[in-house]
C-alpha cells in the first residue's frame, strides 16, 4: 500500500474508540481516504471531532458482527471494548465481537483481497509464566474466568486469521497491543492510567488493586499508532507482532509518576485484586524492531505529562459547558 495518484481507501473498525480515533487521525494525515465503522458501544463521537472536519473521512454506525459492505483496500480492525471494566460488562458482546468480527473480516479479505491489520492483545498471554513475553509464547489463560470473553475471543480471532493465511493465502497481519495510554482516554473506562490520573486530579485517594507490585509496560499512544501503521506498510507480516513499550513498571511506580507529573501528592488505598489479574506483563519487541523498525520514543514521564494536560483541558471544557438540568 503506498500513496499513488489516487488516495487509497482504508476502513478502521472501532474508529470512535481511543486507539481507533488516533489511528484515523494518523491515516488522514498520511493522505488516505478513511472510512470509520463503530457501533458506539464504548466509542465516543467526540474522539472524531478533528477527523470529522476532514472531507476525506466518513463514519458509518455499524457492527463488525454483521456482513461488511464497505469497500476498502486495507482494514484496520480495532472494534472491541478493551478495558476490563468495559469488556466484562457484556461478555457475550465482547466474545462475539472478537470471534464473529474476525470471521467477517476473513470472509471479506478472501473475497476482495483486502489487507487486514488486526488488533490483538497482550491478553492472549493471560497471566504469563514467561517473561518478557515473546510472540512464540502460547500463554497462560483461564478459559472460564471473567477475562476469558476478551482473552479467548482474541485468541480465537488470531486462529481465524492465521488459518486464513495458511489456507487461503489471505493478507492478514496481527499486532498484539500492550497497555496503551494517552490523550482521549475515557475518564471512566476503569483502566489504571485513567483512574490514577482522575483520582490524583481529584485530590485522591489512588486505588491500587492488590499490593501494587504487579507490573505493566505502558506505551504512549503515538508510539503505538506508529507501530500499527508500519505493520500496514510492511511487505508482509507472517505471524503476530508485539507492539508496546518494554519499560516495565509496578503500579506503585506508576502512581508515583502520576503524582509527580500532576504535582499533587495524594494518599493510596489498596483494594481487592480482580480475578486472573496478570502479575507481570512486558513485551519483547525484538520482532517489531526487526520487521517494522519499531522503537517507542516517548518516556513514561513525558507521556503521563501529556495525558494529564489533556485530561485537565477536557475537564475544564466539561465544566464550562452549559448544562441545564430538567426540573424534577
Ligand atoms: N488497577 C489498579 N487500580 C485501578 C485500576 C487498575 O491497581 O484503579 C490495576 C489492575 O488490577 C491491573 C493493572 O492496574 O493490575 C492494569 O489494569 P488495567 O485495567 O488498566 O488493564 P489490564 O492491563 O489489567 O488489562
Amino acid at each position: 500500500m503506498g500513496l499513488g495518484s489516487v488516495r487509497p481507501t482504508v476502513l478502521v473498525t472501532g474508529a470512535a474508540g481511543f486507539i481507533g480515533s488516533h489511528l484515523v487521525d494518523r491515516l488522514l494525515a498520511e493522505g488516505y481516504e478513511v472510512v470509520g465503522l463503530d457501533n458506539l458501544m464504548t466509542g465516543d463521537l467526540g474522539n472524531l471531532e478533528s477527523a470529522g472536519r476532514s472531507p476525506h473521512f466518513h463514519l458509518e454506525i455499524g457492527d463488525v458482527r454483521e456482513k461488511l459492505e464497505v469497500y476498502a483496500e486495507v482494514i484496520f480492525n480495532l472494534a472491541c471494548p478493551a478495558s476490563p471494566v468495559h469488556y466484562q460488562r457484556d461478555p457475550y458482546a465482547t466474545l462475539t465481537t472478537n470471534t464473529l468480527g474476525a470471521m467477517r473480516l476473513v470472509d471479506h479479505a478472501r473475497q476482495h483481497q483486502t489487507r487486514i491489520i488486526h488488533a490483538s492483545t497482550s491478553e492472549v498471554y493471560g497471566d504469563p509464566l514467561e517473561h518478557p513475553q515473546v510472540e512464540t509464547y502460547w500463554g497462560n489463560v483461564n478459559p472460564i474466568g471473567e477475562r476469558a470473553c476478551y482473552d479467548e475471543g482474541k485468541r480465537v480471532a488470531e486462529t481465524f486469521l492465521m488459518d486464513a493465511r495458511r489456507v487461503h493465502k489471505a493478507d492478514v497481519r496481527i499486532v498484539r497491543i500492550f497497555n496503551t495510554y494517552g490523550p482521549r482516554m475515557a475518564f471512566n473506562d476503569g483502566r489504571v492510567v485513567s483512574n490514577f490520573i482522575m483520582q490524583t486530579l481529584d485530590g485522591g485517594p489512588i486505588t491500587v488493586y492488590g499490593d501494587g507490585k504487579q507490573t505493566r509496560s505502558f506505551c504512549f499512544m503515538n508510539d503505538l499508532v506508529e507501530g500499527i501503521f508500519q505493520a500496514s506498510l510492511a511487505s508482509d507480516l507472517d505471524g503476530p507482532v508485539n507492539i508496546g513499550n518494554p519499560r516495565e513498571s509496578t503500579l506503585l511506580e506508576l502512581a508515583e509518576v502520576v503524582m509527580r507529573e500532576a504535582k499533587n501528592n495524594v494518599s493510596i488505598v489498596h483494594k481487592a485484586l480482580p480475578s486472573d489479574d496478570p502479575k507481570r506483563r512486558c513485551p519483547n519487541i525484538d520482532r517489531a524492531r526487526k520487521l517494522l523498525a519499531f522503537e517507542p520514543k516517548v518516556t513514561l514521564e513525558d507521556g503521563i505529562r501529556q495525558t494529564i494536560a489533556n485530561f485537565r483541558e477536557r475537564l475544564e471544557l466539561r465544566k464550562s459547558l452549559p448544562v441545564r438540568r430538567r426540573p424534577s
